[in-house]
Order: structure tokens, then sequence, then C-alpha cells
């Protein structure tokens, strides 16, 4: 799963799984792009893939506005001489049952995690085509597979980008781009942090690995998915929730 050689852009790669994907796809050869809200986390995680000795650079962009990514795009065509590999990872939460649920709380959710993965793919999409090649993957949800109570907000946006995935892979299979999602289950990370111990113990007892998974254990699926390794894949969501859904 060599991605050496590659550009890759990593949204929402400041923390959790976009840090862990960011990190993992310099480890395995390629040059990285932090992208994040918060440009001192980006900065921190740009830092140490620079000393794993890989070219890369943090960039604040909010995916939500449309002339950010578009200029996000630009200046990383633009310094880094292309644009290989885009994870579209960067997402929110703002739980609640519907009849509760505000309509600001609604927007928030589908803006960054279905509209933001929307722009970036846009934005790259013009140099991708470019280089005939390239490979988009998208950070869906269990959720957004199954349902959740409490989270029609955040599954309906994750649902969306498995739609917006496979629509991509069908555009855009002719150029040699494959766009695929990864549905991970619950992953310890600050998102899921603020559960409570009975929650997750819950969680847990249907989880048949029994464990919540680790940031790694998406990063290395993201990894297959942008590598030459799964070229012959487009369209496709890949689970990584220790069996929770089958
Ligand atoms: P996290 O909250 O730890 O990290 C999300 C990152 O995205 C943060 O660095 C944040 O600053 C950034 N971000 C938020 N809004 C942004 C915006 N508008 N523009 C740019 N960056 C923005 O979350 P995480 O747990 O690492 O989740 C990463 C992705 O994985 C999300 O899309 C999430 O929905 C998905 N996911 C997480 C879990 C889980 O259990 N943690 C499960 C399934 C899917």
């Amino acid at each position: 799963m060599n991605v050496s050689g590659r550009v890759a852009i990593v949204t929402g790669g400041g923390q959790g799984i976009g840090k862990a994907i960011a990190e993992k796809l310099a480890s395995y050869g390629a040059d990285v792009v932090v992208v994040d809200v918060n440009l001192e986390k980006a900065t921190e995680v740009s830092e140490g893939i620079k000393r794993m000795g890989r070219r890369s650079m943090a960039l604040k962009v909010d995916v939500v506005s449309t002339q950010e990514t578009e200029e996000m795009a630009e200046k990383v065509f633009k310094e880094m001489e292309a644009i290989h590999i885009l994870v579209n990872n960067a997402g929110i939460t703002r739980d609640g049952l519907i009849l509760r649920m505000k309509e600001e709380d609604w927007d928030a959710v589908i803006n960054v995690n279905l509209k933001g993965a929307f722009n970036c793919t846009k934005a790259v999409l013009k140099y991708m085509t470019k280089m005939r090649w390239g490979r988009i993957v998208n950070i869906a949800s269990v959720v957004g597979v199954m349902g959740n109570a409490g989270q029609a907000n955040y599954a309906a946006s994750k649902a969306g980008l498995i739609g917006l995935t496979k629509s991509v892979a069908r555009e855009f299979a002719a150029r040699n781009i494959t766009c695929n999602a990864v549905a991970p289950g619950f992953i310890e990370t600050a998102m899921t942090d603020v559960l409570s111990e009975q929650v997750k113990t819950d969680l847990i007892s249907k989880i048949p690995l029994g464990r919540l998974g680790g940031a790694g254990d998406v990063a290395t699926g993201v990894l297959f998915l942008a590598s030459n390794a799964s070229n012959y894949i487009t369209g496709q969501v890949l689970n990584i929730n220790g069996g929770m859904a089958m």
C-alpha cells in the first residue's frame, strides 16, 4: 500500500481520525496537506509530518466556504504541483431528538459534513482530471448506514455522503479517479469522549469485536483506498466497525 510521491489533502486533519489518516499516509510515503479550521492543531500535525521527511503544509480552511476550498485547491496545486488524494474527513455532531432539534443544528451538520465534502471534491476534481489520476475517500459513518436515534442530522449527512461518493465514482471513473467511502463505527476520539461510560458499555455490548475502534483502524482503511492496491475499487463503502453492522 505505497503512496510514495502522492500529494494528499486531509480535511479536519488537526486531530482525531483526520490526524491519524494524515500521519498514516505520510508514513507510507505521501506528502500531506493538513486542512482544518483549527490552524494551531493543523500546524502541529504538519510539523510532525515534516519531521518524517515528507513535504507538508497546514492550511486554515472552513470546508463550508466555497471560496476557501477553491483557494485551498489552487494553493496546493501551485505549491505541491499535484493533488492526487483527497480525504473528506472534517465533520461535526450536534445531537438531539428530531422534535427538539434546532434548525441551526440541522444546517450546521449538513453544511460541514456534506456540503463541505462537495466543496472540496469539486475544487480538487479540476486538478485530478488534468492528471487523469485521483483518489477521493469520504469519511462516512455506521450511522449513515443504520440510522441512529438522536442523530437525524448526522445520519442524514453521512447517508448523503454515501450518495455523493457513488455519484462522483460514476461521473469520474473514465478519468481514472476513484471515489470510495469509509464508514467507521464508534472510534475513540474527542467526538466520542463526550459519551457517558454507560453509553460506551452499551455500545460495546453491540460490537462483535468487543471494543471501540482506534483512529488507526480507520486510517489503515483510508490508506488502502488511497493507494494503487485499490485500483479496481470505486463507489464502495468500507465498513470499519468491529462487526457492529453487517
Ligand atoms: P474530531 O472532532 O476529533 O475531529 C474533527 C476535526 O474536524 C477537528 O480537527 C475540527 O477542527 C475539524 N473541523 C470541524 N469543522 C470543520 C470545518 N468546517 N472545516 C474544516 N475542519 C473542520 O472528530 P473525529 O472523531 O476525528 O471524526 C473525524 C471524522 O470521522 C468525522 O467526519 C466524523 O463524523 C467521522 N466519524 C467519527 C466517528 C467516531 O466515532 N469518532 C465514527 C464515525 C465517523
